[in-house]
């Protein structure tokens, strides 16, 4: 197994079982070249693919054996590769409108497809395209990755664990690891604990490395939420012109989020204290015109730096590097 396939089954052994597949588009009939992964097969043009692919460019240099198997008169290269993760890749390279930046939909599938075969490979382009896929759904910045989750909930970036599994493994392998935290607190909100601790999940260590990141990680969190409950300080604030009302208005703003963090949620999972707070808008909409004007600029001041601190404290709590570090190294590695 090489480090494509982290935490997830090695390829198929190509079997005689299995009859050959030739996806539709990939079988060129002027191709030079057959390449197979498991039982796919793939015709197409040596030149093309070493043009985009310093590596697959040093694979076909290699002398080609006396005797060596080819096909139609072609040499057959034989790579360890998923099948299905090759033909998308293949189609990226051949087919500009399969795999088009955002703000176009892909389905994730295929972006940790291209993204995984695409670092293998060193296919720069789309290397850079699909972190752009995975970090349009895992910001780095706050209000982006809060407002988006918000407006895609329950598609497929977000829906299934063997899916965010696999956004966190892919994202680590190619070393996007400023998606991570993000991506990490999704999985702690949204996945029971029950789940996380079933045994045969931890059947590599890839995966175990990052499931007892998300345990670990959930469970600070949950300290941290007990800690940062109350996002929006304390009323009345000590210039207080309606003592009563504002202390009123801020119980029960309160007991409006523990309502809605323990009645809401599937059993073992709680929304964290951020996810139900982010909102700035809609925090001086509801709760702060309710209060009188010092306390509402204390409320929002007290806001801020609060949001400000669970966010910056999010990385840590997974074991990753501070969000500066990370910045840093995606302006290393990912440059405009
Ligand atoms: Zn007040």
């Amino acid at each position: 197994m090489d480090g494509s396939d982290q935490g997830r089954p090695p390829p198929e052994p190509e079997s005689r079982s299995y009859p050959i597949y030739r996806p539709p588009g990939l079988w060129f009939d002027d191709g030079n070249h057959v390449i197979q992964a498991e039982n796919y097969q793939f015709r197409i043009h040596r030149g093309i693919l070493s043009a985009r692919s310093p590596v697959l460019r040093r694979v076909f240099s290699e002398p080609v054996p006396e005797g060596a198997q080819n096909i139609e008169g072609c040499p057959v290269t034989h790579l360890q590769d998923h099948g299905k993760d090759l033909m998308h890749l293949l189609m990226s390279i051949y087919d500009p409108a399969f795999f088009e930046p955002p703000p176009k939909d892909v389905p994730v599938g295929v972006v940790l497809s291209v993204a995984r075969l695409s670092f293998k490979y060193e296919v720069q382009h789309l290397h850079r395209r699909s972190i752009l896929h995975i970090e349009r759904n895992y910001p780095i910045d706050m209000d982006t990755c809060m407002s988006h989750w918000r407006t895609t909930e329950g598609q497929s970036w977000f829906c299934c664990f063997e899916t965010l599994l696999n956004i966190i493994v892919t994202a680590t392998y190619i070393n996007a690891s400023w998606v991570l935290p993000a991506a990490y607190y999704y999985c702690s909100s949204a996945v029971p604990s029950h789940t996380l601790r079933d045994t045969s999940l931890w059947n590599n260590s890839q995966r175990a490395i990052v499931l007892r990141n998300i345990l670990a990680g959930k469970i600070n969190l949950e300290i941290m939420d007990v800690a940062y409950e109350n996002l929006i300080g304390t009323s009345p604030c000590s210039g207080c012109i309606q003592r009563e009302k504002c202390a009123l208005a801020t119980l029960a703003a309160v007991r409006r989020f523990w309502s809605s963090i323990t009645q809401r949620e599937p059993a073992g999972t709680k929304m964290h204290t951020l996810t139900y707070w982010w909102d700035r808008k809609l925090l001086k909409k509801r709760h702060c015109k309710e209060l009188c004007d010092p306390c509402s600029s204390a409320c929002m001041s007290a806001y801020e730096s609060a949001r400000g601190d669970y966010w910056d404290k999010i990385p840590s709590a997974f074991n990753l590097p501070s969000w500066k570090e990370l910045k840093s190294l995606r302006e290393t590695n990912f440059s405009e």
